[in-house]
């Protein structure tokens, strides 16, 4: 029987929810070019479709943006962040930024050349959209067990550090301009990597000379996976564990939207390196805005820094990670398929296997998002060959190795009667798996097509 963990907080302000016909549902989705990008939140009942920004923040936080101080320059927010970074990562410098991309937007210049590659155990879609604006090439090498969904491994996340020296031999270390942790692996469904996976690629980047940087975004999930499941870690505190795994890079990006729970928000860190501190100001300030806000107001530093502590707390961590084992729990019961073990923030799916009559290029994943919106209002989105775009010089649409419905759940908002509900709907969409029918696409955009692209439905 699954277990729920019960939430360490009560409620105190409510945000109500509209609830639909399927009728209507039909309709919404037509108007949305069964894009659920598209739709308006007040036609969404349970809201899976990021865990990014989604997340309730706490009276503390609220409390302390009241105390923002919107200074110009060298805001009380800025030095505050400051601490808490040092605090908790150990890094000498930080960069707020607005959101993650915009770190990546910052930082990825300031280490790759065109032509470079850079490698990743997976990179996260708008890493990738950014590699390729430096007009350099992705390369993702996760270990190959991040492939079969149904297999417990506890690090799904890692690097295939073996397949990356050899990548690095082949190409030349000169070719490679920096190596990138994404923590959790958001790809390959929020699976996390464990220490000493971390540690092995740094000691390889290092042999090379190739910067390795974290891509931080659910730092938290990932310490509180290398506490619960890696040899070593148990007495660790979850800000000793991210200490250690920070001090093997040199730089970090986060989207400070999901393990800061805050609305909006991004950092880059740098460990030491002054020249690179500067190089990414000298971007900032034309990107962003001036260095000690970033492109936010200063009240947004005082939400991060208090949000960093928060997310990094012990028992908020085994309710959080707890909720989205619940959901697993019940869809196993259940006999759905989804990536296995749970990752941190949602429950992949795997509509390869749920939707096998429907090939790649009419996008399962997809498909299978938009029966879920259909059946119960729930909206979550593809994670597969729906999210790559065609090859910009062949124009070829390509194969994702994995077609998953993510379902991401948002933090501290949903309660156990939700998440049981949203269980319901996916066991009642697989009963009429075979009925389902997959999609095309009648417009779509250059780069990050799926928030954009118009599709319609095949006959
Ligand atoms: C969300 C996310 C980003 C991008 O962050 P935004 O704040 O959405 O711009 C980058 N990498 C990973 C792993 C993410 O989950």
């Amino acid at each position: 029987m699954a277990k729920y963990v019960p939430e360490p907080f009560k409620i105190k302000m409510v945000e109500p929810l509209t609830l639909t016909t399927r009728a209507e549902r039909e309709c919404y989705l037509k108007d949305a070019n069964y894009n659920l990008f598209a739709l308006r939140s007040d036609q969404v009942y349970i809201d899976m479709l990021s865990d990014s920004g989604t997340g309730a923040m706490s009276d503390s936080q609220w409390a302390s943006m009241f105390k923002g101080d919107e200074s110009y320059a060298g805001s009380r927010g800025y030095y505050r962040l400051m601490d808490a970074v040092k605090d908790i990562f150990g890094y000498r410098y930080v960069q707020p930024v607005h959101q993650g991309r915009a770190a990546e937007k910052v930082l990825l210049p300031c280490l790759l050349k065109e032509g470079q590659y850079s490698i990743a155990n997976m990179h996260f879609d708008t890493t990738r959209g950014h590699v390729g604006l430096c007009k350099a090439i992705v390369k993702d090498l996760v270990v190959p067990e991040a492939h079969d969904t149904d297999k417990y491994a506890p690090f799904k996340g890692n690097m295939d550090v073996h397949a990356m020296k050899a990548f690095i031999e082949q190409v030349g270390a000169d070719k490679v301009g920096v190596i990138i942790m994404t923590i959790t692996n958001n790809t390959a469904g929020g699976q996390p990597v464990s220490m000493e996976n971390i540690r092995e690629t740094a000691k390889v980047a290092r042999e090379y000379g190739i910067p390795m940087i974290i891509d931080a975004a659910r730092f938290a999930e990932n310490a509180y996976f290398i506490k619960t499941r890696e040899p070593g870690y148990a007495d660790k505190s979850i800000i000793e564990i991210t200490r250690e795994a920070f001090s093997y890079a040199s730089a970090f990006t986060m989207s400070a939207k999901k393990d800061a729970i805050v609305n909006m928000g991004g950092l880059i860190g740098i460990k030491d390196d002054e020249r690179l501190f500067d190089a990414v100001k000298a971007l900032t300030v034309p990107y962003e805005g001036f260095v000690t806000y970033g492109g936010l107001a200063g009240r947004d530093l005082e939400a991060i820094a208090v949000g960093l502590y928060e997310g990094t707390d012990f028992d908020y961590l085994r309710y959080r990670i707890g909720q989205v084992e619940y959901l697993g729990e019940l869809l196993r019961e259940a006999g759905v398929p989804f990536q296995y073990p749970v990752g941190g923030h949602a429950v992949f799916v795997d509509a390869k296997r749920v939707l096998p009559h429907i090939p790649y290029y009419q996008f399962p994943g997809q498909a299978l998002a938009l029966e879920l919106y259909l059946e119960a209002g729930i909206r979550g989105c593809d994670v597969g060959s729906y999210m790559l775009d065609p090859d910009p010089v062949t124009g070829e649409q390509p194969e994702s190795e994995m077609e998953f419905t993510r379902l991401c759940l948002p933090r501290r908002v949903y309660t156990q009667a939700h998440i049981d509900l949203v269980a319901q709907a996916i066991v009642n969409v697989q009963k009429r798996a075979k009925q389902v029918k997959g999609y095309e696409i009648v417009w779509q955009p250059k780069v990050l097509r799926h928030f954009t692209a118009k599709l319609r439905p095949l006959a």
